[in-house]
Protein backbone atom coordinates (compact mmCIF):
# COMPACT_ATOMS: atom_id res chain seq x y z
CA UNK A 1 0.00 0.00 0.00
CA UNK A 2 1.33 3.50 -0.62
CA UNK A 3 1.47 6.14 1.40
CA UNK A 4 -1.13 8.36 -0.61
CA UNK A 5 -3.51 5.45 0.12
CA UNK A 6 -2.82 5.18 3.49
CA UNK A 7 -4.09 8.94 3.81
CA UNK A 8 -7.20 8.72 1.68
CA UNK A 9 -9.69 10.88 2.51
CA UNK A 10 -11.67 7.80 3.11
CA UNK A 11 -9.40 6.30 5.44
CA UNK A 12 -9.43 9.82 7.01
CA UNK A 13 -13.32 9.76 7.79
CA UNK A 14 -13.08 5.84 8.82
CA UNK A 15 -10.53 7.04 11.40
CA UNK A 16 -12.54 9.82 12.42
CA UNK A 17 -15.79 7.58 13.03
CA UNK A 18 -13.52 5.17 14.62
CA UNK A 19 -14.86 3.42 18.01
CA UNK A 20 -12.44 4.93 20.22
CA UNK A 21 -13.02 8.63 18.55
CA UNK A 22 -16.86 8.36 18.45
CA UNK A 23 -17.04 7.59 22.10
CA UNK A 24 -15.28 10.91 23.02
CA UNK A 25 -17.43 12.72 21.04
CA UNK A 26 -20.41 11.43 22.42
CA UNK A 27 -19.31 12.65 25.44
CA UNK A 28 -18.18 16.24 24.61
CA UNK A 29 -20.93 16.54 21.60
CA UNK A 30 -23.47 13.89 21.94
CA UNK A 31 -25.61 15.09 18.75
CA UNK A 32 -22.00 14.96 16.42
CA UNK A 33 -21.39 11.92 17.94
CA UNK A 34 -24.73 10.10 16.98
CA UNK A 35 -24.35 11.44 13.53
CA UNK A 36 -21.18 10.35 13.47
CA UNK A 37 -22.80 6.82 14.85
CA UNK A 38 -24.64 7.12 11.33
CA UNK A 39 -21.88 7.81 9.11
CA UNK A 40 -20.57 4.66 10.33
CA UNK A 41 -22.96 2.46 8.84
CA UNK A 42 -22.11 4.02 5.14
CA UNK A 43 -18.24 3.56 5.62
CA UNK A 44 -18.44 0.20 6.91
CA UNK A 45 -19.18 -3.14 5.49
CA UNK A 46 -22.21 -5.37 7.48
CA UNK A 47 -19.94 -7.16 9.79
CA UNK A 48 -19.06 -3.76 11.83
CA UNK A 49 -23.05 -3.42 11.31
CA UNK A 50 -23.83 -4.18 15.86
CA UNK A 51 -19.98 -3.46 17.02
CA UNK A 52 -21.21 0.57 17.57
CA UNK A 53 -24.00 -0.31 19.63
CA UNK A 54 -22.91 -2.70 21.55
CA UNK A 55 -19.57 -0.59 22.45
CA UNK A 56 -22.02 1.87 23.30
CA UNK A 57 -24.45 -0.38 25.43
CA UNK A 58 -20.69 -1.64 27.20
CA UNK A 59 -19.18 1.21 27.87
CA UNK A 60 -22.84 2.85 29.47
CA UNK A 61 -22.57 0.00 31.76
CA UNK A 62 -18.55 0.40 32.90
CA UNK A 63 -19.32 4.40 33.23
CA UNK A 64 -22.60 3.35 35.43
CA UNK A 65 -21.43 0.50 37.32
CA UNK A 66 -19.77 2.47 40.30
CA UNK A 67 -23.27 4.13 40.96
CA UNK A 68 -25.02 0.79 40.56
CA UNK A 69 -22.53 -0.55 43.23
CA UNK A 70 -23.14 2.14 45.19
CA UNK A 71 -27.03 2.05 44.85
CA UNK A 72 -27.05 -1.64 45.77
CA UNK A 73 -24.55 -1.02 48.69
CA UNK A 74 -26.79 0.68 50.52
CA UNK A 75 -30.19 -0.90 49.72
CA UNK A 76 -29.46 -4.31 50.68
CA UNK A 77 -27.13 -3.03 53.52
CA UNK A 78 -24.07 -4.43 51.73
CA UNK A 79 -20.91 -5.23 53.78
CA UNK A 80 -18.49 -4.73 50.81
CA UNK A 81 -15.82 -2.72 50.81
CA UNK A 82 -14.68 -2.00 46.78
CA UNK A 83 -11.07 -0.10 46.10
CA UNK A 84 -11.52 3.37 44.97
CA UNK A 85 -15.86 3.43 44.78
CA UNK A 86 -15.54 6.30 47.10
CA UNK A 87 -13.16 8.19 45.17
CA UNK A 88 -14.79 7.81 42.11
CA UNK A 89 -18.34 8.56 43.09
CA UNK A 90 -16.72 11.66 45.24
CA UNK A 91 -14.90 12.83 41.81
CA UNK A 92 -16.64 16.21 40.43
CA UNK A 93 -16.02 14.78 36.51
CA UNK A 94 -18.52 11.38 37.98
CA UNK A 95 -22.09 12.88 37.88
CA UNK A 96 -20.80 13.86 33.92
CA UNK A 97 -20.33 10.40 33.82
CA UNK A 98 -23.23 8.80 34.96
CA UNK A 99 -25.20 11.23 32.59
CA UNK A 100 -22.76 10.05 29.74
CA UNK A 101 -23.55 6.30 31.02
CA UNK A 102 -27.56 6.69 30.59
CA UNK A 103 -27.17 8.40 27.73
CA UNK A 104 -24.65 6.34 25.74
CA UNK A 105 -26.73 3.08 26.93
CA UNK A 106 -30.07 3.91 26.38
CA UNK A 107 -28.73 5.77 22.50
CA UNK A 108 -27.00 2.20 22.29
CA UNK A 109 -29.82 -0.27 22.77
CA UNK A 110 -32.01 2.35 20.69
CA UNK A 111 -29.10 2.30 17.75
CA UNK A 112 -28.88 -2.03 18.11
CA UNK A 113 -32.68 -2.32 17.64
CA UNK A 114 -32.79 -0.01 14.53
CA UNK A 115 -29.35 -1.35 13.15
CA UNK A 116 -31.23 -5.40 13.34
CA UNK A 117 -34.48 -4.41 11.99
CA UNK A 118 -32.64 -2.67 8.90
CA UNK A 119 -30.52 -5.28 8.85
CA UNK A 120 -33.51 -7.46 8.45
CA UNK A 121 -35.45 -5.53 6.64
CA UNK A 122 -32.40 -5.16 3.85
CA UNK A 123 -31.58 -8.76 3.89
CA UNK A 124 -35.26 -9.55 3.35
CA UNK A 125 -35.48 -7.06 1.00
CA UNK A 126 -32.61 -8.54 -1.25
CA UNK A 127 -34.00 -12.24 -0.49
CA UNK A 128 -36.91 -10.69 -2.35
CA UNK A 129 -35.15 -9.59 -5.12
CA UNK A 130 -33.07 -12.44 -5.62
CA UNK A 131 -36.14 -14.81 -5.56
CA UNK A 132 -37.44 -12.41 -8.09
CA UNK A 133 -34.84 -12.70 -10.50
CA UNK A 134 -34.13 -16.52 -10.62
CA UNK A 135 -38.42 -16.58 -11.25
CA UNK A 136 -37.93 -14.52 -14.06
CA UNK A 137 -34.54 -16.15 -15.04
CA UNK A 138 -36.11 -19.17 -15.50
CA UNK A 139 -39.77 -18.30 -16.84
CA UNK A 140 -37.51 -16.96 -19.40
CA UNK A 141 -34.89 -19.75 -20.02
CA UNK A 142 -38.45 -22.30 -20.15
CA UNK A 143 -39.90 -19.60 -22.42
CA UNK A 144 -36.65 -19.85 -24.57
CA UNK A 145 -36.54 -23.80 -24.57
CA UNK A 146 -40.32 -23.66 -25.74
CA UNK A 147 -39.00 -21.40 -28.63
CA UNK A 148 -36.11 -23.48 -29.46
CA UNK A 149 -38.33 -26.58 -29.81
CA UNK A 150 -41.11 -25.49 -31.81
CA UNK A 151 -38.50 -23.88 -34.18
CA UNK A 152 -36.73 -27.59 -34.24
CA UNK A 153 -39.86 -29.13 -35.24
CA UNK A 154 -40.50 -26.66 -37.63
CA UNK A 155 -36.93 -27.05 -39.30
CA UNK A 156 -37.91 -31.15 -39.45
CA UNK A 157 -40.95 -30.64 -40.86
CA UNK A 158 -39.61 -28.76 -43.50
CA UNK A 159 -36.58 -30.80 -43.81
CA UNK A 160 -39.04 -33.97 -44.38
CA UNK A 161 -40.88 -31.87 -47.07
CA UNK A 162 -38.59 -31.33 -48.99
CA UNK A 163 -36.99 -34.22 -48.91
CA UNK A 164 -40.35 -35.34 -50.00
CA UNK A 165 -40.43 -32.92 -52.85
CA UNK A 166 -37.14 -33.11 -54.75
CA UNK A 167 -35.80 -35.82 -57.66
CA UNK A 168 -33.90 -38.80 -56.06
CA UNK A 169 -31.57 -40.78 -58.68
CA UNK A 170 -32.44 -44.27 -57.43
CA UNK A 171 -30.94 -47.22 -58.86
CA UNK A 172 -32.98 -49.80 -59.20
CA UNK A 173 -31.98 -53.32 -57.44
CA UNK A 174 -33.86 -55.09 -59.76
CA UNK A 175 -32.95 -54.31 -63.51
CA UNK A 176 -30.23 -51.69 -63.22
CA UNK A 177 -32.02 -49.01 -64.42
CA UNK A 178 -31.54 -45.73 -63.00
CA UNK A 179 -34.87 -43.66 -62.18
CA UNK A 180 -35.58 -39.85 -61.06
CA UNK A 181 -38.27 -40.37 -58.13
CA UNK A 182 -40.16 -37.50 -56.06
CA UNK A 183 -40.38 -38.39 -52.20
CA UNK A 184 -38.65 -41.73 -51.26
CA UNK A 185 -40.39 -44.16 -52.82
CA UNK A 186 -41.57 -44.91 -56.49
CA UNK A 187 -41.70 -46.92 -59.04
CA UNK A 188 -39.09 -48.40 -61.54
CA UNK A 189 -40.08 -46.95 -65.50
CA UNK A 190 -38.81 -50.50 -66.87
CA UNK A 191 -39.65 -53.60 -64.37
CA UNK A 192 -42.32 -51.66 -61.73
CA UNK A 193 -40.94 -53.18 -59.13
CA UNK A 194 -40.71 -50.78 -56.07
CA UNK A 195 -38.12 -48.56 -55.67
CA UNK A 196 -37.21 -46.58 -52.25
CA UNK A 197 -34.70 -43.74 -51.67
CA UNK A 198 -32.47 -43.47 -48.46
CA UNK A 199 -30.49 -40.81 -46.93
CA UNK A 200 -27.21 -41.31 -47.30
CA UNK A 201 -25.90 -40.85 -43.76
ZN1 LIG B 1 -36.16 -52.05 -62.68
Amino acid sequence: MRLRNIFSIKNLIKLICSLPVVLVVLYFVPVLGIIMVIARYFLYSERHFYRMPIAMIIVGLVALLPRGLELAITNFNLNLSIPYLDTILAHNLYPHFIDYGKFILIAGIIILIVSYLLKSFISKLSNNIRTMVSQYTSTKQAEDMEIRKENDLKMREKEITSAQQTPHAVKCPHCGKTNSIIGTVGKCKSCRSAIEWHAKK
